[in-house]
């Protein structure tokens, strides 16, 4: 039913510079965005827009999480962490980028968040998805290392917990400031550590002891 529309998205996406690889646009052409928006918005899921999902939370853009896989290159069998789980559409996508042989763990403050994101993720068959509750600016220490962690909300600064927690060589993404802040990659690499600026961005605010 969505299919068309998918495959629309997915040409603008394209035709933007957003997704840039093949395997992020097949992750894009394979996980239904539908199946991850609540009911009352469901006709919107192929507008490249954040929409409502509850908690005063939102679900990203569609180009933003394909700007966040693109500048993190993930590759098949990594190890991830993502933190704010939301609607658990940002982790579908990148489970579908590290296949079978990598794992995605994400971590949401909410648990009504968590509890409705494990469910859309078992609905669509996806099993290489683990959430938990908690404060993900902590990160999630019990699965650590991971080659790569991202933050799907803004933080004041890079969280420590997650600079150790990441491996040596590994990348993080976070977005840095308020609601309007600065997508910022930090790459590791034999002990040392690169930072590098994306651009600007809008998120809601990461909530916690190393957050707002
Ligand atoms: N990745 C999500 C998706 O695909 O739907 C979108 C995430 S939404 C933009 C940001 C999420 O981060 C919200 O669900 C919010 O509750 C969560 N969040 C904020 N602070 C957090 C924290 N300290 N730990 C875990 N999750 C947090």
């Amino acid at each position: 039913m969505y299919e068309d529309e998918r495959e629309r998205l997915i040409i603008n996406l394209l035709q933007n510079g957003y997704i840039k690889t093949e395997p992020v646009k097949q992750a894009f052409l394979t996980v239904p965005r539908e199946a991850f928006i609540p009911d009352f918005l469901k006709t919107y899921s192929y507008v490249d827009t954040p929409l409502d999902i509850g908690q005063g939370q939102t679900i990203s853009a569609p180009h933003m999480v394909a700007i966040m896989c693109e500048a993190l290159d993930i590759k098949k069998g990594q190890k991830i962490l993502e933190v704010g789980t939301g609607s658990g559409y940002h982790a579908a996508i990148v489970a579908q980028l590290v296949g079978e042989t990598g794992k995605v763990y994400t971590i949401e403050r909410f648990e009504s968040l968590a509890k409705k994101g494990k469910e859309n993720l078992k609905q669509i068959g996806c099993t290489n998805v683990i959430v938990e509750v908690g404060d993900g600016s902590c990160g999630l220490p019990s699965y650590q290392p991971y080659d790569r962690i991202y933050v799907t909300c803004a933080a004041p600064c890079m969280p420590q917990p997650l600079i150790d927690q990441l491996h040596d060589p590994g990348k993080l993404l976070v977005p840095i400031g308020d609601m309007y802040c600065e997508l910022t990659l930090l790459e590791k690499e034999k002990g040392k550590t690169a930072v590098h600026h994306l651009g600007g961005c809008v998120f809601v605010p990461l909530v916690g002891k190393y957050g707002h």
